[in-house]
């Protein structure tokens, strides 16, 4: 018992060490940026303190909000944990027009998010459009019609797209690989190769566009997978950087997975702020919905992503229904929850200043 104890002691006073160190600027090394993602307890409690002083170190109190168009729930790929993928007959199945596209846009930024999230599937309609004309067309609409900072999500795209929908006036390309060892990737993306995922991002900053990378957890990863992907993304400067539970799916492969805490995730959210405090790190609503928001903010996120206007027909990826129809995943469902942490939503222009910020320092990247 004594014994015990004085074990959990030295663990508590090795975190506190290293996220001092980390607070003070320093760059852990993977063992140690395990070590915290092992953190229990009271120990863990220490590593998300941490973690909400490196966020309010960087971005204040400020959160910034973050719409999201789930415009095609079509996929060519068979992902092996996505309700979405191509062979699963229980997804929804739809594609917004543009028209219906843009409509939503404007809701949502009238109802006060910063950025316009724009995801699909691998949709084979957009995908084996010639020049991937229609994709552009939407992305030029959004951008021209919407009045806000532009995320496409579509997928591996050819080096040409990814510099169209920066010159159409897309700010961010978002393509999550889930996780950076290459053997539990073949597990996950099975029709996908992992060179061509990390290919694409690198050839978006070329292009101009901010990125977006993100790792899933429970779904086989150890601390260490999860520390790897920590030090990966933070060695490529990433502007966003996300990690989601895996929430397993009726109809695919994974489905009887039991379904992980939101442990890991949280102390994934957490020591990432602290590896980088700059990046922009978001709590996602796809997960556990409005009832886990708190959790994530605290754990040091600075976005809420994945608000869902309500009545439009529109899913999420991970948690297709959860809360949208209800109208949780709205700005005014976040809104109370942010004052409750002494939190605000952050502004449009200090998240334009943001963007403009992050394309400088991309730019001067080697
Ligand atoms: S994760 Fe994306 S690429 Fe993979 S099956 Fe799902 S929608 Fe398709």
């Amino acid at each position: 018992m004594v014994k015990g104890r004085s074990s959990l002691e030295h663990t508590a006073r090795e975190v506190r060490d290293l996220c001092r160190r980390a607070l003070a600027g320093e760059e852990l090394e993977e063992p140690d940026l395990a070590r915290l993602l092992a953190a229990r307890d009271a120990a863990a409690e220490v590593v998300f303190a941490a973690a909400r002083e490196a966020r309010a170190r960087g971005s204040g109190d400020a959160v910034f909000l973050y719409g999201f168009v789930y415009f095609s729930t079509y996929c060519r790929n068979e992902c092996t944990f996505c309700f979405y993928r191509a062979d699963n007959a229980e997804s929804p199945r739809y594609r917004k027009s543009l028209d219906e596209v843009v409509a939503i846009c404007r809701d949502l930024a009238g109802s006060g998010v910063v950025l316009l999230d724009l995801t699909m599937g691998e949709d084979p309609v957009i995908h084996d459009d010639p020049g991937y004309a229609g994709l552009l067309e939407l992305v030029a609409a959004v951008c021209e019609h919407g009045g806000l900072p532009v995320m496409v999500s579509p997928g591996v795209v050819p080096d040409e797209v990814l510099a169209g929908l920066q010159a159409r006036g897309a700010d961010w390309y978002a393509l999550y690989q889930e996780t950076h060892d290459p053997e539990l990737y073949d597990r996950l993306r099975t029709s996908q190769p992992f060179a061509a995922r990390v290919a694409a991002r690198s050839a978006a900053r070329r292009a101009g566009l901010l990125v977006e990378d993100g790792i899933l957890t429970g779904i086989g990863d150890t601390e260490a997978d999860r520390a790897h992907s920590i030090a990966t993304m933070r060695a490529a400067a990433w502007e966003q950087v996300r990690v989601m539970t895996f929430v397993p799916q009726a109809g695919t492969p994974l489905a009887d997975v039991p379904p992980a805490g939101d442990e890991a995730e949280l102390l994934t959210i957490a020591t990432m702020r602290l590896a980088m405090p700059h990046a922009l790190i978001p709590a996602s609503l796809d997960v556990e919905g409005i009832g886990g928001l708190e959790r994530r903010l605290n754990a040091g996120a600075n976005v809420v992503t994945s608000i869902v206007p309500p009545t439009v027909g529109l899913a999420g990826v991970s948690q297709a229904e959860l809360d949208i129809d209800e109208g949780q995943r709205t700005v005014a469902g976040v809104l109370p929850h942010l004052a409750r942490l002494g939190l605000r939503p952050g502004t449009v222009a200090e998240y334009r200043a943001w963007l403009a910020a992050a394309h400088r320092r991309s730019e001067a990247l080697p």
